[in-house]
């Protein structure tokens, strides 16, 4: 038996095949759970669907989270096909280029409120769409992708970091809401990473040379590292935990000098 046999998960954030979220899928599906699968606009489907080929077929559902008529569309048809879900996963962040350079502080108003949507309020939006999903399910776990540069300054990282703040901090009110429901948010804390968003992050390869230097572990995490620590938040694993933050980072977190 799998650790999430049966089960029926709803993952957002499929991009390519490095995507955090196919890697979380690939491990949901070897557990046994069968998924639904979003993907941002008609210029990702093709590759989204060719994905889904190595993850049973799910079924595949478009979703701009910027857009809340297109998640309310997405909720419809994930709703009538699935009936119910027991696990989420938001993997999806964005913000403009020419605010993940420089200083913090030229991000534009137009910048500011575009990185805080889609990263943060979005988890939100979609966290309130799934919860009569999960209520018919009995209950249910959240997963969404976080990032260090929310607790400490990371060059670069500017208005992703003040995003991912805002975000860990909707997983703890979202916790405690849902957590009546029998629902769990969790955030996972992932280490830099090569992903088609990272290239978006200037002089990521540094942030890549330093973690590697200064973590316990001595390395980067890999996408296996989060694909496993993300069964882990959405398995009965980890039933005692929600509206936490999990580093999954080599432990580049907790070192000081
Ligand atoms: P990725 O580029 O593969 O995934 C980002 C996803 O966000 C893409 O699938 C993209 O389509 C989606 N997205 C962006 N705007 C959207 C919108 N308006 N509507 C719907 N979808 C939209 O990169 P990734 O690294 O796998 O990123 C996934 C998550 O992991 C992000 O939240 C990112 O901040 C987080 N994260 C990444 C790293 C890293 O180093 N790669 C580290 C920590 C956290």
């Amino acid at each position: 038996m799998g650790l999430v046999a049966g089960k029926k998960a709803l993952v957002l954030g499929l991009a390519n095949e490095r995507s955090l979220a196919y890697v979380i899928a690939q491990y949901l599906v070897a557990e046994g759970a069968s998924l639904a699968v979003t993907y941002q606009g008609t210029a990702l489907e093709e590759r989204v669907r060719r994905l889904g080929e190595t993850l049973n077929d799910p079924l595949a559902v478009p979703c701009d989270v910027g857009d809340d008529t297109s998640i309310d569309r997405m909720f419809e048809v994930v709703g009538k096909e699935m009936g119910g879900i027991d696990l989420l996963v938001h993997a999806i962040a964005y913000a403009e280029k020419e605010d993940l350079v420089g200083p913090y502080y030229t991000v534009s108003r137009r910048g500011f409120h575009t990185a805080l949507d889609i990263g943060a309020y979005s988890f939100t939006a979609v966290a309130r769409g799934a919860v009569p999903l999960m209520e018919a399910q009995g209950g249910g776990a959240m997963v969404t992708l976080t990032y260090f540069g929310a607790e400490k300054v990371i060059q670069h990282y500017n208005i992703m970091g003040v995003t991912k703040a805002a975000l860990e901090a909707s997983v703890r009110y979202l916790a405690n809401d849902l957590g009546p429901k029998n629902i769990r948010v969790n955030a996972l804390s992932a280490g830099p990473i090569k992903t088609l968003s990272a290239k978006g992050v200037s002089d990521f390869n540094s942030m890549l040379l330093h973690s590697r230097e200064k973590a316990p572990l001595q390395r980067n995490i890999t996408p296996d590292d989060v694909g496993r620590a993300g069964l882990f938040l959405l398995s009965d694993l980890s039933s005692g935990i929600t509206g936490e933050t999990l580093h999954v980072d080599c432990g580049y977190n907790i070192v000081g000098m």
